[in-house]
């Protein structure tokens, strides 16, 4: 049974449809990759998912629940874990009280995530502890968002555009954060525009254009895909 199921979606913000009958799954233990250019539909997928976009119709699954119509808050009780693109970092507060923010018990599948784990993974965030948030460099806060929602002990993980704006260095410490959590074997569903990061840590991918999947398979045939290089403008 997969984690996540994805089927038919028709979504967009308030009037406006974006996305235009999306069919995916994650499985257990599975990365999978969202890719496409900007504007071809990630993001909404992904909000969609969580409940922040307009849902027009199909159905969206957390293993046998329907949560198609749920809030986002009980979307998050239910196990999804959701990395936005903007980073949405408490800047007043330090390191470790933006982490203290996002504990809660989860349901017990996985080890659960502490900080001193976290602090292990990620020794920049341990050094800069008492440092206020809004201080950290940009890829320093995209650690931060990942932790935070690591530490809500999630049983999937949405993740939008982790790498974009980030230095080289940085990319390679979010590549082995997301390697860390596959090898726990949290799913993880990645919206990336960024294919030699998605081809190191991702199983499959999904290709969006226009709101719709154009092309999908095992990440080793998409990225010596010629169409895939055309939807990316590789
Ligand atoms: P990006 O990398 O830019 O985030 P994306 O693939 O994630 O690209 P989306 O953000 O899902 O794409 O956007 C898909 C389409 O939805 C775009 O045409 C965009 O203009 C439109 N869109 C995004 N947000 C809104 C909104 N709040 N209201 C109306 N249309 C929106």
């Amino acid at each position: 049974m997969s984690r996540l199921a994805v089927q038919g979606l028709v979504a967009g913000y308030g009037t406006v449809r974006v996305l235009h009958g999306i069919d995916l799954e994650v499985g257990e233990g599975e990365v999978v990759a969202l890719l496409g250019r900007n504007g071809a539909g990630k993001t909404t997928t992904l909000k969609a998912s969580m409940g922040l976009a307009t849902v027009f119709a199909g159905t969206i699954k957390l293993g046998n629940t329907d949560i198609t119509r749920e809030p986002p808050y009980k979307r998050a009780q239910l196990g999804l874990g959701y990395v936005p693109e903007d980073r949405r970092i408490f800047p007043e507060l330090t390191v470790r009280e933006n982490l203290e923010t996002g504990r809660k018990p989860g349901s017990g599948k996985y080890p659960s995530w502490t900080i001193e784990r976290i602090y292990d993974l990620m020794p920049d965030l341990a050094r800069l502890e008492r440092q206020r948030g809004g201080l950290l460099s940009g890829g320093q806060q995209q650690m931060l968002t990942i932790a935070r929602t690591l530490l809500g002990n999630p049983d999937i993980l949405l993740m939008d555009e982790p790498t974009e704006g980030l230095a080289p260095l940085m990319v390679k410490l979010i590549r082995d954060l997301v390697l860390e959590i596959k090898r726990v074997g949290v799913p993880v569903l990645l919206a990336e525009q960024n294919l030699k990061f998605t081809a190191a840590v991702a199983d499959r991918g999904y290709v969006l254009e226009s709101g719709s999947v154009r092309v999908q398979g095992a990440i080793s045939e998409l990225v010596d895909n010629a169409e895939v290089k055309r939807l990316l403008a590789l």
